[in-house]
């Protein structure tokens, strides 16, 4: 996890990258982990927004 400059559009709290891990399970039974990178509010109100690759 690394500091980043954003602020979150509904505390203005500080965004963080954090990476986010689902677990999806196939239809024979074995799973698989997909990882993906997500911007999350250091406050509690739960805003969390995919990082986009396009991001300038
Ligand atoms: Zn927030």
């Amino acid at each position: 996890m690394k500091n980043i400059d954003r602020q979150c559009p509904e505390c203005g709290g500080q965004l963080v990258i954090d990476a986010w891990e689902t677990v999806n399970t196939n239809d024979d039974g074995t799973f698989h982990m997909e990882s993906s990178l997500v911007y999350k509010c250091i406050q509690r109100c739960g805003y969390m927004k995919e990082v986009e690759d396009d991001d300038s």
